[in-house]
């Protein structure tokens, strides 16, 4: 397969990103399956329930400082105002003390306010003395207190169904009070890399060899709490064996992530095997380079996503469609990176006809903070080591031809 091929005259003929995009979404429909999972084990994973908190958040009236309860009923004119203490109030206790009209409480910071007080002076703000605390600015009622509900009350909504558990929405599940939540099940994903030509790295390389980096490509960007993953391992170019791994992956996986053998060499073996072995095959050709074909099937309940074998393709191709099709077949509701922009450092011509997507390396910036992007070398399909430079991809829409120095572009930073 020649991703630079001479076949851009017929891009006329390919899908569009945008579109292969949305065929790719209409077959990966979501899992139904859920369960119940303590929270503690749920971070990473896939919401299944719309979540509504099941307490005031706070839940009582608290201190946001570390210094002094007082009502400010008691107050005189000023400007010096002195009060004794009369006990002390710490996170954790329950707020029940009493106190003389005329007194203030030492307070620390999340230690419940008593009712009958309404303000807290900051221990910054006050001098101690023999007679008690002394300060000079008049406190606002209900200065330093973090009100019971303020953030939010019991029974608002915090997240829906369909988010991923990051660590902020494992932290206002808990403070929410959820010490279990309903999720998606894992999503099983198998992935094998097909090529008779494939050597683990380590191994030594014998002539016409290379070395397998689309496996530990995908083993990086499937290593998701979320997925339940079988790594078959290289396969050779061999149709039997390549179906019958095929035919494994189907009975269990919910989606299975091939690269190599999708084109139209004779080496190519997969959207005919798998048509063979009953499945819905969806070759298509998305005017976008890197990566023109990639493939689609159905087969049952397992999902298939065929990607090219050349790295740089197969590295593209699943980050603009194969990773949204993965996502929403889990249940994520989730929207592709939106790209920024950025300023081309140098002019470029190209031949029109396919979205690019360009290896971009940031050389510096505009004085407003827009990056200013180099080009990276025009034929790079099958250069990983480019890849691994690169600090990202600068989308060349499919109908340029030219741009010049100082061009806005889109850019989808790594
Ligand atoms: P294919 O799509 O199978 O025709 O492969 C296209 C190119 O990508 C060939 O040069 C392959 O050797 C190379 N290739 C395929 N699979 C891998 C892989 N897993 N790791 C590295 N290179 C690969
Ligand atoms: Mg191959």
């Amino acid at each position: 397969m020649a991703d630079g091929c001479a076949c851009d005259r017929h891009a006329h003929m390919y899908l569009t990103v945008s579109d292969a995009l949305a065929r790719g979404l209409s077959v990966a429909d979501p899992i139904k399956e859920t369960e119940a999972v303590s929270l503690i084990d749920a971070i990473g994973r896939v919401l299944a329930q719309d979540c509504t908190s099941k307490v005031d958040m706070p839940a009582f009236d608290n201190s946001a400082m570390d210094g002094y309860a007082i009502r400010t009923a008691d107050l005189g004119n000023g400007p010096m105002f002195t009060l004794p203490v009369a006990g002390r109030i710490a996170a954790g206790d329950d707020g029940t003390h009493s106190a003389p009209v005329g007194t203030a409480l030492r307070i620390f910071t999340g230690a419940p306010v008593p009712s009958d007080f309404d303000a807290v002076l900051m221990q910054e703000d006050c001098e101690v003395t023999a007679d008690g605390i002394r300060f000079t600015r008049r406190p606002k009622p209900g200065q330093h207190i973090r009100r019971s509900g303020e953030d939010l009350k019991a029974g608002a909504p915090i997240l829906r169904q369909g988010c991923e558990i990051t660590a902020r929405e494992a932290a206002v599940l808990a403070s929410a009070g959820y010490g279990e939540v309903t999720l998606y099940r894992k999503l099983k994903v198998t992935i094998f890399s097909t090529g008779s030509e494939l050597r683990q790295p380590g191994e030594e390389l014998g002539p016409g060899q290379v070395y397998n980096s689309n496996r530990y490509m995908l083993r990086a960007l499937l290593g998701k709490p979320w997925i339940d993953l079988t790594d078959v391992g290289p396969v050779e170019d061999e149709p039997a064996l390549l179906e019958q791994v095929l035919r494994e992956a189907c009975e269990s996986a919910d989606l299975i992530i091939t690269t190599g053998g999708v084109s139209v060499g004779d080496e190519d073996h997969m959207p005919r095997l798998f048509a063979e072995i009953g499945g819905q095959t969806d070759v298509m050709k998305v005017a976008m380079k890197p990566g023109k074909p990639i493939m689609f099937g159905r087969r049952g309940d397992a999902l298939y996503v065929g990607l090219p074998g050349n790295p740089v393709s197969a590295y593209v191709t699943w980050q603009i469609i194969g990773s949204h099709m993965m996502a929403r077949r889990a249940g994520l509701h989730h929207t592709p990176q939106t790209p920024e922009n950025a300023v081309l450092a140098e002019p470029l011509e190209r031949r029109a006809g396919r979205q690019e997507y360009r290896p971009v390396v940031i050389e510096g910036v505009m004085p407003d903070g827009t990056p200013r992007l180099r080009l990276m070398a025009p034929s790079y399909s099958g250069r990983v080591a480019l890849l691994a430079q690169a600090d990202g991809l600068a989308v060349i829409p499919a109908e340029t031809e030219t741009l010049a120095m100082g061009q806005v572009l889109p850019f989808l930073r790594f």
